[in-house]
C-alpha cells in the first residue's frame, strides 16, 4: 500500500482566480481557459488518485503553465510560412508564386472597402468581373476576350464542356497526361462531357491521324502542353499553326492548354523557352487557357482567353458561376498583370521572375557566407559545403531544364547504414523550426537551395534553435 498522504487536485475555480491564470484568461479568453483547464484536470485526476503525482506537479503555477502550452498550440495558426529551399521555385504544394507588393496592396484594399466588382461605375450598371481584366489581358495577349475561373484545372473543364459536350474532343495520345493532383486530361474530359478520340501514338502524332479522326461527331482539337514530363528521341507533334488550319478547314474550334502559359518570351531572361500565349493564338488557336500562379507569377487562377463568340459561350455556361474567381483574385491578377506592361522592369518587380533570374554566382556567394554559421550549429557529424546544385522551375514548366543554382549541403559523416536516419532527423528537425525549412535530400546529403532564401536574418537567427535527434 501507498503511504503517501492522498493529494487533491486545485478547484477549477481556485484555478480561474489564481494570479497564474488570470493572464491566461486575458490573452485567450475565459471560455478556452476554462475547458482547458478541465481536461488537464481530467487527465491528471487518476494519477493524482493513485498517488503518482507530487505536489509540485499539480501546483496551480505548474498547472497553469501546462494550460498555457496547450493554447498556445491551438492558437497557433495551421497557414504557416516556410521557407522553400527545395530549389523548386514555382512548388505546388508550397503555394506556387508569391506576388508583388502591387498585389499585395490591391488584395488589402479588396479585402478592407467595397468595391466595383461587378458594377460599371461609368453608366451606373451592373457589369462583368472579367471586364476588370479584359483590357490588359487584350493588350497582352492580343486575345479579342477573356474569362477568369479558380484555376488551369477548371478552366479546361469549363472550356470543354461549353464547347464539346456530347460531341467527340480529339487529341494526340502523346497528350493525355496526368498533371498530378488527380488531373488527367481523359477524365476531365469525361467529366465534361466530352468524348475522347484519341489519335496517333505516344511518341508521333501526324496531320493525317487528326484528319482521319474528323467526322460529324466531332466537336473539337485539342492541343495540351505536356507540362511535367518530355518527350524526346523519335517523335512528331504538328505545329499548332498547322493543326489550327485544320480545324479550321473542318469547321473545328482549336483548344490549347498550355498550363504554364508565359505571357512574354522567357529566353530574353535567360530562361528556357515557353510557348507564350501571344503566339498560340497568331497560330491561329482559339481558345488558350492557363495558369495565373505558375510562369505569370500572380494567384491562383484560370484564364481562358481567344475568340470573342466562343468566349461568349464559355461565360453562358451555368458552370462558370460554380468557377468563378473572387475580388481578391481578381485584384491581384490586374495588379500582377500591370507589371507587364513595363517588360525591362519586370525582373526587379515580380517575385518569381525575380527568383527564376537569381544569378548563380549570387547564390553561391550568399551559401559562402552562410556556411559558417550552418556549420557551427550542426557541429562535428556534419560537412557542410557551399556548392553549385541544380534546382527547377517547377509546375510542370519545363520539366528536363535545371537552373543552375547553389545550395548548402549538408552530408553526414557516419557510416553508410546510419546516414539515411540522420538525414531524416535533420530534415525534421529544420521542419520543426518556427518558421520550417524545407530541403531536399538527394545523394546521401540534405540540399538546401538558396535561391529563395531572401530573408537572411529571420533564417539566421533561428538557426540557434535547431535540434537535431541523435
Ligand atoms: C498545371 C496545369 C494544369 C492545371 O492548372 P492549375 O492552375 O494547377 O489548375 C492544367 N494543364 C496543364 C497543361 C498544366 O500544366
Amino acid at each position: 500500500m501507498s503511504s503517501s498522504v492522498a493529494l487533491r487536485l486545485p478547484s477549477i475555480d481556485g484555478l480561474l482566480r489564481h494570479p497564474a491564470c488570470l493572464p491566461l484568461a486575458e490573452r485567450y479568453g475565459r471560455e478556452a481557459l476554462l475547458s482547458g483547464l478541465r481536461q488537464l484536470l481530467d487527465e491528471l485526476r487518476l494519477s493524482v488518485l493513485q498517488g503518482q503525482l507530487s505536489a509540485i506537479e499539480i501546483s496551480p503555477e505548474v498547472l497553469a503553465g501546462r494550460v498555457g502550452e496547450r493554447l498556445a498550440q491551438q492558437q497557433r495558426s495551421n497557414v504557416r510560412r516556410v521557407f522553400n529551399l527545395t530549389g523548386t521555385v514555382l512548388h505546388t504544394n508550397l503555394g506556387r508564386a508569391l506576388l508583388p507588393d502591387e498585389a499585395i496592396d490591391a488584395v488589402q484594399m479588396a479585402a478592407r472597402y467595397p468595391l466595383n466588382l461587378e458594377f460599371d461605375l461609368a453608366s451606373g450598371k451592373r457589369g462583368d468581373r472579367d471586364d476588370l481584366i479584359e483590357g490588359l489581358i487584350r493588350e497582352l495577349t492580343g486575345a479579342e476576350a477573356v474569362t477568369v475561373v479558380n484555376n488551369n484545372a477548371a478552366a479546361v473543364l469549363l472550356t470543354l464542356n461549353s464547347l464539346g459536350a456530347r460531341k467527340e474532343g480529339i487529341i494526340s495520345r502523346g497528350e493525355l497526361i496526368e498533371i498530378g493532383g488527380a488531373f488527367r486530361i481523359p477524365d476531365i474530359m469525361a467529366r465534361a462531357g466530352v468524348r475522347l478520340h484519341e489519335v496517333g501514338t505516344t511518341n508521333r502524332t501526324h496531320a493525317r491521324d487528326y484528319e482521319a479522326a474528323i467526322s460529324p461527331r466531332s466537336g473539337l482539337i485539342m492541343r495540351v502542353h505536356a507540362s511535367n514530363y518530355s518527350i524526346e528521341g523519335f517523335t512528331a507533334r504538328v505545329p499548332t499553326a498547322e493543326l489550327a488550319e485544320l480545324a479550321h478547314r473542318h469547321g473545328l474550334p482549336l483548344l490549347e492548354d498550355l498550363g504554364s502559359g508565359s505571357l512574354l518570351d522567357l529566353t530574353r531572361w535567360g530562361l528556357p523557352a515557353e510557348p507564350t500565349v501571344r503566339q498560340a493564338l497568331l497560330d491561329g488557336a482559339d481558345i488558350v487557357t492557363f495558369s495565373g500562379d505558375k510562369l505569370l507569377g500572380g494567384p491562383q487562377a484560370g484564364l481562358i482567353v481567344g475568340r470573342k463568340d466562343l468566349i461568349a459561350k464559355i461565360k453562358k455556361n451555368p458552370l462558370k458561376r460554380a468557377l468563378r474567381v473572387d475580388k481578391l483574385t481578381l485584384a491581384a491578377l490586374e495588379a500582377v498583370l500591370g507589371l507587364y506592361r513595363d517588360p525591362d522592369r519586370l525582373a526587379e518587380r515580380l517575385p518569381s521572375l525575380h527568383l527564376l533570374t537569381r544569378p548563380q554566382a549570387d547564390i553561391l556567394a550568399q551559401a559562402s557566407r552562410l556556411q559558417p554559421a550552418m556549420a557551427e550549429v550542426l557541429g562535428e557529424p556534419w560537412q557542410v559545403s557551399a556548392v553549385q546544385a541544380l534546382g527547377m522551375i517547377g509546375s510542370g514548366s519545363q520539366p528536363v531544364a535545371r537552373l543552375p543554382s547553389a545550395a548548402l549541403c549538408l552530408r553526414p559523416q557516419v557510416s553508410k547504414r546510419l546516414r539515411g536516419r540522420c538525414l531524416l532527423n535533420l530534415e525534421a528537425a529544420l521542419r520543426n523550426l518556427p518558421i520550417p525549412v524545407l530541403g531536399r535530400i538527394d545523394d546521401d546529403a540534405l540540399w538546401l537551395d538558396l535561391r529563395q532564401l531572401d530573408d537572411e536574418p529571420t533564417w539566421l537567427a533561428q538557426l540557434p534553435q535547431l535540434q537535431v535527434e541523435s
